[in-house]
């Protein structure tokens, strides 16, 4: 069997590991702790898309949608970005939607990465950019994002960049730091990416939850990107409907072209009913976004207040929905064996900071929390910190 194992797998999975946010909700699930780990809401999905939803599958919107989407979304995806940033969209031409943001970057890469291609990633990032980076013999390019600001150093970030760039993988708002990229640091990437003829492959999921003055600015909107940027996004964070499994896929045609060939022999598609009602949530009021944006800010303020009172250094984050705290505040070092600690015996899941980094020692000083949660679990999960992590 030891032989089968090795001669059974490809190379290309060598350098994966599990997804630590998702082991964390295991560890989370069987000691019972309050899951401030994986970043999926515990509150209920809006009434009106739960009943659009129903309605889709009742009106028998049950076979498969046109692969890369039900023309009503494509339709409210392009309206959503006319409504909210300007931006002129062909939903005919230049949308995939596709089974979340997840498939929508590895779709993305497989569409526009040759191997041997290189892909610049900022670091610490999200963790499925690098496998995915993988999966199309990719070579990566970390840029390093540094605390307290999350800030990148232009010539560190010009260095990344070489003759074999493809392209740039951008999370704004940023996960795991909740840093929002300033119109001049967008200028600086988008800079590089003219200079050195590469992508700008934008994963912006939380795109409407930004706090205080930040704003997000879509990376197409800035001058000259609009032909070589490719936009993520999703529904799961600006719904709560992370397990839809509904997002989307902005490029110019001919990216676009190709993003829905690999998208249709990946998946042939979404979840059809599930995108009719997603496209009745793009057109949701104003005041919808607004307060998802308020409840959003009061969860920060909930979960800020307890981390600083349990002893954790934290920045506020401008947008998203993750605090990255400092341990070394609290007098320890080491975030996976903290994290592991404290999802026994304080009963709160976070992730290791590690898993944000490749060199995972690097990452060792801190431990994500997330905050998509109900006020009474973030106040009861404050509770259980300011108490034990004391007793660690
Ligand atoms: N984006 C969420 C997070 O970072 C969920 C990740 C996932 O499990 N797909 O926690």
């Amino acid at each position: 069997m030891e032989k089968n194992a090795d001669r059974f797998r490809a190379a290309r999975t060598a350098g994966f590991t599990e997804s630590v946010i998702r082991e964390m909700t295991r560890l989370a699930l069987r000691h019972g702790a309050v899951n401030l780990a994986q970043g999926f809401p515990d509150f209920p999905a809006p009434e009106a898309l739960k009943e659009a939803a129903a309605r889709a599958i009742a009106d028998d919107r049950n076979q498969y949608a046109v692969t890369w989407g039900a023309e009503p979304l494509r339709r409210a995806i392009a309206a959503a970005y006319m409504r909210f940033y300007g931006l002129e969209v062909d939903a005919d031409a230049e949308i995939t939607v596709t089974c979340g943001s997840t498939e929508g970057m590895i779709a993305a890469l497989l569409a526009t990465a040759n191997p041997d291609d290189e892909v610049v990633l900022f670091e610490p990032f999200y963790e499925n950019y690098g496998p995915d980076a993988d999966l199309c013999s990719a070579r990566r390019r970390y840029v390093r994002l540094r605390p307290p600001d999350w800030t990148f150093d232009l010539e560190e970030l010009r260095a990344a960049f070489s003759p074999k760039t493809k392209a740039i993988i951008l999370n704004n708002p940023h996960n795991p730091t909740g840093k929002v990229f300033t119109a001049d640091e967008l200028m600086q990437i988008t800079g590089l990416c003219l200079e050195f003829d590469a992508l700008c492959i934008t994963d912006e999921i939380y795109e409407h939850i930004t706090y205080g003055e930040a704003m997000h600015i879509p990376v197409a909107a800035l001058p000259w990107m609009r032909d070589r940027t490719v936009t993520v996004s999703s529904a799961s964070k600006t719904f709560s409907v992370t397990g839809w499994r509904v997002g989307w896929v902005v490029a110019p045609p001919e990216i676009t072209a190709s993003i829905r060939k690999v998208h249709d022999f990946l998946t042939v598609g979404a979840p059809a009913p599930l995108q009719y009602a997603v496209a009745e949530a793009l057109a949701l009021p104003d005041s919808y976004f607004e307060d998802l944006r308020s409840a959003y800010s009061r969860r920060r303020e909930i979960l800020l207040k307890a981390l600083q009172e349990a002893g954790l250094a934290c920045a506020a984050p401008e947008g998203a929905y993750y605090v990255m705290a400092d341990i070394r505040a609290a007098g320890f070092g080491d975030g996976d064996g903290l994290c592991r600690a404290m999802v026994e015996r304080v009963l709160v899941a976070a992730v290791p900071g590690g898993s944000f980094f490749q060199n995972k020692s690097e990452g060792a000083p801190w431990i994500r929390f997330c905050f998509c949660k109900k006020y009474e679990t973030l106040e009861a999960a404050g509770r259980l910190l300011v108490e034990g992590l004391r007793k660690i």
